[in-house]
């Protein structure tokens, strides 16, 4: 079986190394599907491990339900098309950390007292008078890097689901590691998991976000049948 080269980049791209669940900072072996697991809760790429070549920690994840199954075909082009399409701003990065309130210690509330008129005192957790509730003083220093990447909550509807662009770019992102032009998209589903099969050892979910009229549409990816 052909293995994947560099597969530690391609599963260190899925992962979070700061999520609250310590099993999802690093890829596993998810034992209950025989899986290599990498994902920050939102993405996933699970991969058979006879095509890797390290060893995984072993954790068990419960697989997120798949529903609306459909039989779609996306291709490269299509999503380089809807890309294009999105808004895109400059990227920057943080040269100078934020200096933070020492007054309450960066959290941005403290205690207030108020004695009324019967002389009884009222506490409540308000605004720092000092930073006015923002928790630091001085803003981090950010730079540009001349690049231009897609702003934040730009949103791609794919058929029933809509996607973070930024979400949605990981599946591209895989594509091209993987030399893919096409995936499979087998679950199609408005507010659970959408599963894309890139082989018959690959494959990548992505959960959609909750589109509302306080999202616009950026994008619309063409899907081939
Ligand atoms: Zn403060």
């Amino acid at each position: 079986m052909k293995k994947i080269k560099n597969e530690a980049e391609l599963l260190n791209k899925f992962c979070d190394v700061f999520h609250v669940k310590p099993l999802l900072r690093t890829p596993f072996l998810n034992t209950e599907y025989n899986e290599v697991w990498s994902t920050d809760g939102r993405v996933f790429i699970g991969i058979n491990p006879e095509i890797l070549t390290k060893e995984y920690p072993k954790g068990e994840h419960p697989f997120p339900k798949l529903e609306f199954p459909c039989e779609k075909t996306i291709t490269i082009e299509a999503l380089n098309k809807a890309f294009n399409s999105c808004p895109m701003v400059d990227e920057e990065v943080v040269v100078e950390d934020a200096v933070e309130c020492e007054e309450c210690d960066g959290s941005g509330t403290v205690y207030w007292e108020y004695t009324d008129n019967h002389g009884n005192t009222h506490e409540r957790l308000m605004d720092c008078p000092i930073c006015n509730g923002e928790g630091e003083i001085e803003p981090c220093k950010t730079k540009k890097t001349g690049k231009k990447i897609i702003a934040e909550d730009t949103v791609v509807e794919v058929r029933n689901a809509h996607f973070f662009a930024n979400q949605l770019r990981l599946l591209k992102t895989a594509m091209e590691y993987l030399n893919a032009d096409t995936v499979k998209m087998t679950h199609n589903d408005p507010k659970g998991a959408n599963e894309f099969i890139i082989s018959k050892d690959i494959r990548i979910i992505i959960m959609p976000m909750l589109f509302d009229y306080s999202f616009s549409c950026s994008a619309k990816l063409e899907l081939v049948d």
